[in-house]
């Protein structure tokens, strides 16, 4: 019973346990170097000790009674007194951020900078520590002004620059987005050319969606510099539809789904997505239907093999009220392949639609016995995030182009 409540007060009481540890380690160092001491008078060193050991004292009874504004207090005392409690000092506020006391945590590190005593290196570590705690606690303004003071003094820091790059992506600043992603590909060995694709494909999307396209086509130009990516793409293809460039899009419609026939569901959402208020609407999906036919007249083998084409093929001609054709379709392919719950799902609302329902209940029947349930659409190989919408960035891990694609039942 005892030990339990020890136990829990050990639970509740994680930074008291620090603090104490943390005086016996101070003690141990002085008694390990009381021996060792020559520069300093043994009586100056036992002033030095017996005051240190009283601050840590109080700041450890502080603690105990929960009082933890004044044990910070009591403990950036001793730093006066002790250079290697520097150490001391950065454990605890890393400590305090990861407890969530963003406060407390910035007052350490920002008395910790102010100090004349540290080396500039040890200034150059606060200054990112503060940067980070304003970054956990939500300061977004402040955490971008604290990086970028670290990058003046020493620009070479990866991960400083990687901070300012999830900010700025975050918050959509993708002009911002952009600088720093450069600066990252100068400084770190990794290729960033996809990610900066990504970006200024974003950045041409809100172009495209102020209608404002021949500045759209130039961003998004610059995207196919440095990589051709999927989303740099479908964006052309939207920008063909409202150029009324027919044949660019077919063509670049056929090829999208040549590389890449899993987003053939996904391209075709996609395409969906126009401002129906804008003056273009009209020309757009007048466009887009002539688009969407030339792909229900594709026959191509390779293609067809691939249940996302095909699922798409059923729901252009469910759309355009073609039952019997999305009947035909997909009764062929279920024959030759018939793997796909999904596909099969659809084939049996096709055999209910078209008055088959002794098949139907058979076929469902047979799907209920092996249905895999999956809840959402997409989701993240990197993290298993998953949603429904559309991310070419993981809103979870912050990785890009991490998106899968999930059947959804
Ligand atoms: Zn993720």
């Amino acid at each position: 019973m005892d030990y339990l409540l020890l136990l829990e007060w050990g639970k509740n009481n994680a930074l008291t346990i620090v603090a104490v540890i943390f005086t016996l380690v101070l003690i141990y160092h002085y008694i390990i170097e009381r021996d060792k001491a020559v520069k300093l008078s043994k009586k100056y060193r036992n002033s030095i000790f017996e005051a240190q050991s009283k601050i840590f004292l109080n700041a450890s009874q502080y603690l105990i009674k929960g009082n933890k504004d004044l044990a910070i207090k009591e403990f950036l005392n001793a730093v006066d007194l002790n250079r290697e409690t520097i150490e001391t000092y950065f454990a605890l506020g890393g400590l305090f951020r990861s407890n969530g006391e963003i406060e407390k945590a910035i007052s350490i590190h920002r008395s910790l900078i102010a100090r004349d005593s540290i080396s500039e290196s040890t200034r150059l570590l606060a200054l990112k520590e503060l940067a980070q705690d304003f970054d956990k606690g939500g300061f977004i303004d402040k955490a971008i002004e604290t990086y970028k003071d670290v990058l003046k003094i020493n620009r070479d820091q990866q991960d400083v620059i990687m901070a300012l790059c999830r900010i700025f992506e975050d918050i959509g600043d993708w002009d911002q987005a952009y600088n720093y992603r450069i600066m990252l590909s100068k400084v770190g060995q990794e290729n960033q050319s996809e990610t900066i694709s990504h970006i200024l494909v974003e950045k041409a999307k809100t172009l495209f969606n102020k209608g404002e396209y021949k500045a759209c086509w130039e961003e998004l130009e610059d995207a196919f510099r440095f990589s051709p990516s999927v989303s740099a793409k479908i964006l052309r293809l939207r920008l063909y539809l409202v150029f009324g460039k027919m044949e660019d899009a077919n063509a670049l419609l056929l090829e999208l789904l040549k590389e890449h026939p899993m987003y053939a569901t996904f391209i075709f959402v996609s395409l969906e997505q126009f401002n129906t208020k804008s003056a273009d609407a009209e020309l757009y999906f007048e466009r887009l239907a002539k688009l969407k036919s030339y792909f229900l007249d594709l026959n191509d083998m390779d293609l067809m093999s691939s249940p996302s084409v095909v699922l798409s093929k059923i729901r252009l001609l469910k759309d355009l009220h073609r039952s019997d054709a999305a009947f035909e379709l997909l009764d062929k392919w279920m024959k030759g392949n018939g793997q796909s719950e999904v596909l099969k799902v659809e084939f049996i609302k096709l055999l209910i639609e078209t008055g088959k329902v002794e098949e139907a209940l058979q076929q469902t029947n047979g799907l209920l016995n092996n249905l895999h349930s999956s809840l959402t659409r997409h989701y993240c190989s990197q993290c298993g995030y998953n949603s429904d919408e559309i991310f070419w960035r993981c809103p979870q891990c912050h990785n890009w182009e991490t998106i899968q694609f999930r059947w959804k039942v």
